[in-house]
């Protein structure tokens, strides 16, 4: 059930409908639009009673949602969501393409400012590194846990850059969210669905991959698990489906950017170096995403892939990722984007910080 409030209403008529639906036992979930505000109703088993809120003050209609999928609806919400990272001009969603680039895991101190400083310098304004990797096998490199949370704080103050690593679990999901900017749900938790409620009591992005054998549905209702505890702050990930092909580690499925943009206001970045597995896949393919109209790119970079300690193999070179930059940028413009270049920061950077679950 939705309820969508006047385009003239008052954020004190906004409030005692919420107050309302709280007392009829649900919770209220206020997404506030260009035109008006929408507010979705969660905690119901069955058909949500109407009550008398269609005759409440400052109610335009209350409607009926009859897709699984609620709060990720573009019923409830028609603008695209557009995330902001505070003290910052980056963004996530909107017009401005959101660029993640950095090595699969990190290594030591020395690989992460190497390559940091690199995608830097071509105007990245995320990085990325697993500093809790989900392999395969148990004796492969599992990350360095919380040294490499420490040393991404310090190359967000070097170089401003906003960081998004993973949380395998619950302990690394703290952790995650005290030291980074953006936590990463990775495709083998897709459907974790305590993680994903524990991630949607987070007040802060997450970025949540397609799992590998996902449905379009199967990943909006991902998202709803993180929405539905009031975080509204989530990009969806394409990285690639198991198929049949063997030319490539998985298929990138570009298809599922307009399918969820056309059923989704929430950003949706591609990912093509897991999405392929192959180096000379990923420029070809981060083309591709951004002509289909993807909201950015997560690539993997790493200056020495020969010697990366996980999937060096798809990892493009620092001059790669340079020419990735400049093809896109002009690609941009076709598909109404525009790919800034760098990231500005205002107010020094406030992590650690207290981003504790409530
Ligand atoms: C990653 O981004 O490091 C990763 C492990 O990706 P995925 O969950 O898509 O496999
Ligand atoms: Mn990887």
């Amino acid at each position: 059930m939705l309820v969508v409030m006047k385009a003239q209403a008052t954020a004190e008529e906004i409030q005692a409908v919420c107050d309302h639906i709280e007392v009829m036992g649900y919770r209220p979930h206020p997404m506030p639009g260009a035109q008006r505000t929408a507010i979705g109703i969660t905690g119901n088993q069955g058909e949500v009673d109407r009550g008398n809120l269609e005759e409440m003050s400052g109610v335009a209609e209350v409607i009926r949602v009859s897709k699984a999928y609620k709060l990720a609806s573009r019923d409830v919400k028609e603008e695209d969501t557009i995330i902001h990272f505070a003290g910052t001009d980056a963004t996530i969603g909107g017009r401005n393409l959101a660029i993640v680039a950095g090595p699969c895991s990190i290594e030591s101190r020395e690989q992460a400012f190497a390559i940091a400083e690199k995608v830097a310098a071509s105007g990245a304004q995320f990085f990325r590194g697993g500093a809790y990797k989900p392999r395969t096998s148990p004796y492969a490199f599992q990350g360095l846990g919380l040294d490499a949370l420490r040393i991404m704080a310090e190359i967000r103050d070097t170089f401003g850059l906003r960081i998004i690593t993973e949380a395998l679990d619950n302990e690394s999901l703290d952790l995650v969210a005290e030291w980074a900017d953006v936590v990463q749900i990775g495709a083998r938790n897709m459907q974790n669905f305590s993680l994903l409620k524990r991630a949607g009591r987070l007040r802060m992005p997450v970025l949540l991959k397609r799992g590998m054998s996902a449905t379009l549905d199967e990943f909006l209702m991902a998202a709803e698990y993180i929405m539905s505890e009031g975080n509204y702050e989530v990009i969806l990930c394409e990285r690639g489906v198991r198929t049949f092909a063997d030319h490539t580690r998985n298929t990138l499925d570009l298809s599922i950017v307009p399918a969820v943009q056309k059923h989704s206001h929430l950003p949706i970045l591609v990912d093509p170096s897991h999405g392929t597995g192959k180096r000379d896949q990923v420029l070809p393919m981060a083309r591709g995403a951004v002509a289909v109209g993807a909201d950015g790119l997560m690539i993997e970079v790493h200056h020495q892939p020969e010697k990366a300690l996980s999937d060096g193999p798809q990892s493009i070179y620092p001059e790669q990722f340079a020419r990735m930059m400049d093809e896109i940028e002009q690609i941009a413009p076709i598909v109404h984007r525009e790919l800034p270049r760098g990231i500005h920061v205002e107010t020094a950077a406030t992590k650690p910080h207290d981003s504790s679950i409530r």
